[in-house]
This record gives structure tokens, C-alpha cells and sequence, in this order.
């Protein structure tokens, strides 16, 4: 073999020393592989994960979860090695059965989740929106409602909407937007939360999560109909989330298949914290901690008295605390 020039030696040095790393989202897991981007750049690197990141044991079932920030080493030809998982600002978990003490992480790096209610057809209980509600806030994940199938609106309904705006919005103070899939109604009010954010949509089966997904972005339809379809197949399907680019701007990653996140652990004079109109009255309690039952100089139950906290809020505070083992 030819002597090589000392360019030529430094370039082999090169190539094999020095490489690249770089920072980018996991945007999808396919089972061997996770496809990462920076974004919002949408230009995916399909990547591997070195050995000891795989092989740390610890209550979830997988090591990276879509919305994770990364530390990859770049190789030619869109294909890199994921060396660091960077600390997440918030991720949500579900179990992986009902039985297991282990979990999965959903997502992470989450900029917010839209809860996807109807109030007919079907009505979503509040019971489920309570939990649900106090799940996001024990994660510190922003969370705002979208009613859809506002088109059903006759007035017959018009009390049951202005009840629901009055508990959810202006005591619990959590941000409502009302909007028709099917009509495309107030659609783009939704395109422009999105926008710059990385968004989760959940909600019950039929609320219309998917008419609204097509209606948000018809091209992503498609894809998201698939995943559907592919988690409808059997319970013994892992379903694989995917972080999708809206072509109006940011990024959403949809749940199919979810009846909720569970309920983390948390202690009973903790729960009220995740109640925001609740935690507002912390420092006005006689007691603390207080749980806000049986406490004299209870500033929660006098609200509750004088209409502030709504009933239904408050009962559904109550059945989570004396229910809470259920739902761990
Ligand atoms: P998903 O299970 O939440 O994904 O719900 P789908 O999108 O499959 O919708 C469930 C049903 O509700 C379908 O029959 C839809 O046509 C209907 N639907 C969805 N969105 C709307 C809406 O905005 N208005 C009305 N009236 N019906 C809707
Ligand atoms: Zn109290």
C-alpha cells in the first residue's frame, strides 16, 4: 500500500475521532430505531441507541420517549447514535397494563395537551375530565379544553355549554375553545394555539379527535387514520406515539386509544394542589396542611359555600380523595 500523505492520515484520524454530535427531538420510535429531528426543522435522522442507555433498568418501559431531547453522534447518510437523553421539562406516563407496576412514558417536552370533550353525543363525564385535568397539573403539563361538535348547539343545550364554561373556565380557570370538527368551525383558533408548540391531543373515543386531526391538517389525517387503525388490531399491539408536523405550524402528537393517563402518587393533603382554583386559596386555610374536609377555618369550603369553587369540582375533589387507591 502507498505511504499515505500526512492530509490523508489526519482525514482517517479525523473520520474516526472526531465525530459530530448533535442536539434534535425524538419525533418517532419504530421499534429498533428512533427518528429525531431538530426541530422545529423537520428533516429526520434515523438513529440507534448506544448500549448503556438501553440497558438502564428503571420503572419505564422505554429508555427514550417521543419529545425527548437528544445528544446524537452524526454518521454519513442521515443515520446517527443517540449518546445522552437531556433532562425533561415534564413527560407524561401511562401503566402498560393494568397490572403492572411499570410505565410508559407517552411523550415528553410537552408545551401543552388539548383535552378533547363533548358534552352530548357522548357526554364526557366530568368525573373522567376531573382526573384527567388533575393528571396534567401533577405533571406540569399545560392543559386547555376543546369542546367539539359545537354545531349540535340548540338551545336546548345552551344551558348545559354555559354551566360547563362557568365550572371549567371562570372558577377553574382553564382555557376553553369550542369548535366543530365535522363544520369546521373555529378551527384555525386551534391552528394558532398549536403554532411554535409541541401539542397532545387526547380525549374519549368519539368526541371526533380524528374529524378534528383532518380538519386541523387533512395531510396528516391519513397517517394518524393508520395509527388507528394498526392499535385497533389487538391489545397485544404496542402502540408506537409519533410526534407529527402541522403544515400550519408546530407539532402535535396524537393518543389513540386512551382512556386516560393514571394517577401519579401523590399524598392526600397534596391532591387539592393540582385543583388551581383550589391551590389560589392554600395560604387562606386556618390548617396546613389541610385537606379540606373537616378542618375548621377552611377558606376551600367556604368558597365552595359562597359559590366560587363549584360544587362539582369540589365533589369530584372529594371522591378522588377518598377513592384515590383506584386509581393508582
Ligand atoms: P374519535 O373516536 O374521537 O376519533 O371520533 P371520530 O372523529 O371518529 O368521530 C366520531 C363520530 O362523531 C363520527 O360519527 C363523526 O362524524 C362525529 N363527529 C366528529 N366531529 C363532529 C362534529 O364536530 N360535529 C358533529 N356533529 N359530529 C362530529
Ligand atoms: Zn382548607
Amino acid at each position: 500500500m502507498a505511504k499515505l500523505t500526512l492530509f490523508q492520515q489526519f482525514r482517517i484520524f479525523a473520520a474516526v475521532e472526531i465525530k459530530k454530535t448533535e442536539q434534535a427531538t425524538v419525533v418517532k420510535h419504530t421499534g429498533s430505531h428512533y427518528l429525531v429531528s431538530n426541530l422545529p426543522e423537520w428533516s429526520l435522522i434515523t438513529c440507534v441507541l448506544r448500549g448503556k442507555l438501553r440497558l438502564k433498568e428503571g420503572v419505564t418501559t422505554n429508555p427514550v420517549a417521543v419529545g425527548d431531547r437528544v445528544l446524537y453522534e452524526s454518521e454519513d447518510e442521515g443515520r446517527g447514535v443517540i449518546t445522552e437523553i437531556l433532562p425533561r421539562k415534564n413527560y407524561i406516563i401511562r401503566k402498560s397494563t393494568n397490572l403492572s407496576r411499570q410505565a410508559h412514558i407517552i411523550a415528553s417536552n410537552l408545551d401543552q395537551v388539548f383535552l378533547i370533550v363533548t358534552l352530548n353525543f357522548p357526554q364526557t363525564k366530568f368525573e373522567f375530565i376531573d382526573r384527567f385535568l388533575v393528571t396534567c397539573e401533577a405533571y406540569k403539563v399545560p392543559v386547555k379544553i376543546i369542546i367539539n361538535k359545537i354545531d349540535l348547539f340548540t338551545k336546548e343545550y345552551d344551558q348545559s355549554l354555559e354551566m360547563f364554561r362557568h365550572i371549567y373556565n371562570e372558577s377553574a380557570g382553564y382555557q376553553i375553545i369550542e369548535v366543530s370538527g365535522l363544520k369546521s368551525i373555529n378551527i384555525e383558533s386551534v391552528r394558532s394555539e398549536c403554532r411554535g408548540k409541541l401539542s397532545l391531543f387526547s380525549g374519549i373515543s368519539g368526541v371526533g379527535k380524528s374529524s378534528l386531526i383532518n380538519s386541523l391538517d387533512p395531510m396528516l389525517a391519513l397517517k394518524t387514520g393508520e395509527i388507528s387503525d394498526y392499535h385497533k388490531q389487538g391489545k397485544h399491539t404496542t402502540t408506537f406515539y409519533e410526534i407529527h408536523p402541522l403544515s400550519s405550524g408546530g407539532f402535535i402528537i396524537d393518543t389513540p386509544g386512551i382512556k386516560g393517563f393514571g394517577l401519579i402518587e401523590m399524598a392526600k393533603e397534596e391532591l387539592s394542589h393540582y385543583f388551581p382554583e383550589m391551590f389560589r386559596l392554600l395560604d387562606h386555610c386556618r390548617f396546613a396542611p389541610c385537606t379540606h374536609t373537616h378542618e375548621p377555618g377552611c377558606a376551600v369550603k367556604a368558597a365552595v359555600e359562597d359559590g366560587s369553587i363549584t360544587e362539582e369540582r369540589y365533589v369530584s375533589y372529594l371522591s378522588m380523595l377518598e377513592g384515590e387507591d383506584k386509581y393508582r
